[in-house]
């Protein structure tokens, strides 16, 4: 069975999409990422003529805000799960570059007048290309490569895939896609397939929103813990309702306030964070130092004797918010570093990872 490898460049997907909706006269529409891998793969094994392809491997390429202003948190913490989504939901491999905004808004029209910055992208394409090229040379990796892609810049990547005696298909966006790969009579010479729209796929990778029933794991929820919701929480993530779920933000803010160190302030004046910024941890290791259990906070301790502060909703499935005792080893990311006599800021805590309890019992 042929096999088949898919390079998908994540931003100009995810910029894209909306066009995407434009057939159903709607610009809000969300693409399945689970569905996504298996509709092209089918896609491409008609066109060939055989009942079905062997999908290796899903690889996306994209980029993530860092040094953001503050108030656009909630979006760029959205962005970052759904790569997270992407890697343990799907089994994708998700290779993603930082943006660096100084300290601005995400969207141009929130920034202020004038500015004149503009937000670089840096190395998405040449990532997918390196990936592309690199498989195509290890033997045996794949076959056949499809990419989702409607940039001219990867031309010449595509065509030198195909001198290495690898069959390329393209999947685009109509109207987003660069003529050059569109052209039925392919002059440029950079695929063996008919192009494949994704705009025909669309009734095969739609992400419906449909409502369901979750129970809330909020130790201080009010009435039936079971809810209706279009939410679905991630592997580790616990759900909380709505309800809970504005509470929450409120109080984490204000706990914040009093005890996590200020975000920096960028030229403009503006107090960003940098969370999302590759200098920031992941995957550390403390101690629980101290929890206030009636306001739902608490500090871990990492092991170079920094502290920083977590909320109740930082806890991954695992760990038991009630049970959470205090000189309990944890794990966590760090969002924030502590300054001036505050505490820095944790997220994602979960309990010590297998791997590590099995290197530490050596
Ligand atoms: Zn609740």
């Amino acid at each position: 069975m042929p096999k088949l490898m898919l390079f998908v460049d994540g931003t100009w997907l995810y910029r894209n999409t909306p066009r995407l909706g434009e057939v159903y006269g709607t610009r809000d529409f969300h693409i399945h990422y689970g569905l996504l891998p298996k509709a092209l793969g089918d896609e491409v094994a008609r066109q060939l003529g055989i009942p079905e392809l062997d999908l290796v491997r899903t690889y996306l390429f994209g980029s993530y805000p860092a040094n953001y202003d503050l108030r656009d948190e909630e979006a760029v913490q959205r962005q970052l799960d759904f790569y997270a989504t992407l890697k343990e939901e799907y089994h994708y491999e998700v290779e993603t570059f930082p943006i660096d905004f100084r300290g601005r808004r995400l969207r141009r029209e929130d920034r202020l007048p004038g500015d004149r910055f503009e937000p670089k992208e840096k190395c998405v394409d040449i990532a997918l290309a390196t990936a592309l090229l690199y498989y195509a040379a290890i033997p045996y990796a794949y076959d056949l490569a499809l990419v989702v892609v409607g940039d001219r810049d990867y031309r010449p990547v595509l065509q030198h895939v195909r001198r290495m005696g690898k069959r390329v298909a393209i999947a685009s966006i109509q109207g987003c896609c660069s003529p050059e790969f569109s052209d039925p009579e392919d002059r440029l010479r950079v695929k063996d397939f008919d192009l494949i729209w994704l705009n025909d796929l669309i009734d095969r990778i739609e992400l419906k929103f449909e409502r369901h029933q979750r129970e809330c794991a909020s130790p201080l929820h009010v009435g039936d813990r079971k809810v209706w919701t279009t939410y679905h929480p991630r592997k580790r993530e616990q759900f909380f309702c709505e309800d809970c779920r504005k509470k929450f933000a409120m109080e984490k803010a204000a706990a914040q306030e009093t005890y996590v160190a200020a975000a920096p302030v960028a030229e403009n004046g503006h107090t960003y964070d940098s969370n999302g910024a590759p200098a920031l941890a992941t995957g550390c290791t403390g101690r629980v130092k101290k929890v206030v259990r009636e306001r739902g906070f608490g500090f871990v301790q990492r092991e170079d004797g920094q502290e920083y502060f977590f909320h109740l909703t930082d806890l991954e499935v695992g760990l038991n918010w009630e049970a959470l005792e205090e000189g309990r080893t944890v794990m966590f990311d760090v969002r924030r570093e502590p300054t001036g006599g505050k505490a820095g800021a944790a997220s994602h805590l979960h309990d010590i990872a297998p791997l590590e309890r099995a290197a530490g019992a050596n």
